[in-house]
């Protein structure tokens, strides 16, 4: 994130991931890199805006004036898919991890959504899964293929606790290194420099559960 600007400016288009930095940077850092993974990182087309290589990320906001002379389109950020950018920032800002606005806040906190874990108490529950607003709440329980039994909690003190993602080692006797299963590592644990983050993790404290309906029925003026 220190390197990437996620408000930059190219040609007429604003908003858009900005890589300059980085790449003043990358060649600091290629030597280090794998044969594979250089070639990969220093394709420059990846990051060339108009570039054949480089992967829009972003998804339809409006289109103004369609069939006329002058059609003027404009996009934002796919923040339905989670790309792990978007879910660090979204994670770190509190913002809703579909839409990006900010998430929903009353006096119970910030509202998190989660399959029901059978226990009813999710005090101190670690989620890679950012907040929501309510109106993106009310579309995730009915279309998102992750909640299968959804519920719904507010956290007062959602505390950035550390990363998930993979740990690798060194494979004896060889040069390469094995990757171990996705799991979760907090801050400062001695494992870091092995560990390649895919998701920033917060830990839930002083946490209710809320009834969405009841929220929704309020959203919607019930
Ligand atoms: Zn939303």
């Amino acid at each position: 994130m220190e390197y990437v600007n996620l408000n930059a400016q190219v040609g007429d288009l604003s908003g858009v991931l900005g890589l300059a930095r980085y790449l003043r940077h990358l060649p600091a850092i290629s030597g280090d890199l794998p044969p594979g993974g250089r070639d990969f990182a220093t394709d420059t087309d990846r990051y060339d805006f108009r570039g054949r290589r480089r992967v829009k990320d972003l998804t339809l906001r409006v289109v103004r004036g369609a069939g006329a002379e002058e059609t003027e389109v404009e996009f934002q950020h796919n923040f339905g898919a989670v790309h792990p950018v978007r879910q660090r920032r979204a994670q770190a800002e509190r913002l809703c991890q579909v839409c990006g606005k900010t998430a929903s806040h009353t006096r119970d906190g910030w509202l998190f959504l989660m399959n029901h874990d059978g226990s009813n108490d999710y005090e101190g529950v670690k989620s890679t899964k950012p907040p929501v607003c309510l109106r993106c709440a009310a579309l995730a329980t009915r279309h998102c293929p992750h909640l299968s039994r959804p519920v719904a909690v507010r956290s007062r003190r959602p505390r950035i606790w550390g990363v998930f993602g993979t740990l690798y080692t060194p494979t004896p006797g060889t040069s390469r290194l094995t990757a171990h299963v996705d799991e979760y590592l907090p801050y400062g644990h001695r494992a870091s420099n092995w560990f390649l983050a895919s998701q920033l993790v917060v830990a839930l404290k002083r946490c209710t559960l809320v009834d969405l309906d009841a929220e929704f029925a309020v959203l919607n003026g019930e």
